[in-house]
């Protein structure tokens, strides 16, 4: 039997780290959409960064940034790549801003290692990119199971990691910024928030409900208008 002991041994079956490599064992794409899929579910490719539009696609729209380095957060990733992944979060939500809401939200489930989770399910960092309706307000929730605080920019991220804690990192549509210690923190904590307020908590695991049909009206979205 295979037993699974280190992290080592995690990144060789991490389904990110195979659709970054457009390998096709392990790759999620290839396993819902067959090999036909080609790697369109790139869409977007900066020097040190991705944007897929994730399984578990609730909504056409909804969007991952995750690093081409196999790293468990954005907190453990070297801050000089901060204002890279700025400048590429603000282009795909303005994208996302322009073709499905106005109101956008960015979250991450941010691990400390691949024991120390924050509610995440993969040990790949991804940044949750979402279109919601203006009423879907994730910071009461926070603050009612949490200690947030307010943040202006990364820097309180990589501070968390280096502690060894996990963390959850929330950003509201009106761009007000939050972080708090995640230790206790369910698993896809921020998605079953929003799907609670969006009134379709069913679909909060991602394992189950892949939105397949979401993901390939965003990928055909990003081929009529390019980011
Ligand atoms: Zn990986
Ligand atoms: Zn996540």
């Amino acid at each position: 039997m295979n037993t699974i002991e280190s992290e080592d041994d995690l990144r060789k079956i991490c389904t990110f780290c195979a659709e970054i490599k457009k390998q096709e064992q392990y790759n999620l794409y290839c396993e819902m959409f067959g090999k036909q899929i080609n790697y369109r579910y790139i869409l977007k490719e900066t020097e040190h960064f991705l944007v897929i539009p994730p399984a578990g696609s609730f909504v056409p729209g909804y969007l991952e940034i995750i690093p081409k380095e196999h790293v468990p957060s954005f907190g453990k990733l070297s801050s000089k790549l901060d204002e890279e992944l700025t400048c590429l979060r603000i282009l795909v939500e303005d994208w996302i801003k322009k073709y499905y809401s106005k109101y956008v939200i960015y979250f991450e489930h941010g691990s400390a290692n691949f024991k120390n989770r924050g509610g995440s399910t993969s040990d790949h960092a991804h940044l949750h990119i979402v279109p919601v309706p203006k009423y879907v307000d994730l910071a009461p929730s926070l603050f009612r199971d949490f200690n947030p605080i307010k943040i202006i920019d990364f820097s309180a991220i990589h501070e968390q990691v280096k502690n060894g804690n996990p963390y959850l990192l929330y950003t509201h549509h009106d761009n007000i910024m939050y972080i708090c210690d995640a230790s206790n923190a369910k698993s896809q904590y921020f998605r079953r928030e929003t799907l609670i307020q969006l009134g379709l908590e069913e679909l909060w695991d991602w394992k189950t409900n892949l939105g397949r049909e979401n993901i390939m009206k965003t990928i055909e979205m990003s081929e009529k208008y390019a980011f």
